[in-house]
């Protein structure tokens, strides 16, 4: 075998098969194909994975990542918690201004400068 991946770890029956078979392609939630798109597209990583989408597909062959999302999805994750925070701190900055009481002054605030100079 001339392609045989550079490591010193005994491989499973089954992963030497695949790659012997040309199920190379591994995808986020561990399924084997024979074709990048197959693998990128993966229908079980829906059910599998965090993501719920295929986020990385790797050569088993070679050791080489060939589709890499994991680190893009956390930041798009991170950035959903911080929208969803200020959105949030502006819905009770919203609120606790409706709770304040009614005075002349937030209908006329010049009423402020005319009661001083009385
Ligand atoms: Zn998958």
């Amino acid at each position: 075998m001339t392609n045989a991946p550079a490591t010193t770890a005994a491989l499973s029956d089954y992963i030497v098969r695949a790659i012997a078979d040309g199920y190379v392609f591994e995808c986020s939630c561990g399924e084997l194909y024979n074709t990048f798109a197959l693998a990128k597209c993966c229908r079980k990583c829906r059910v599998y994975t965090k993501w719920e989408t295929c986020t990385r597909v790797v050569n088993i062959e070679t050791g080489e990542t060939l589709y890499d999302m994991d680190a893009q999805y956390e930041r798009w994750e991170q950035e959903r918690i911080q929208r969803e925070a200020a959105e949030q701190a502006a819905r009770d900055e919203q609120a606790r201004q409706a709770a304040a009481p009614f005075t002349m002054l937030d209908t006329c605030p010049a009423l402020a400068t005319i009661l001083e100079n009385k």
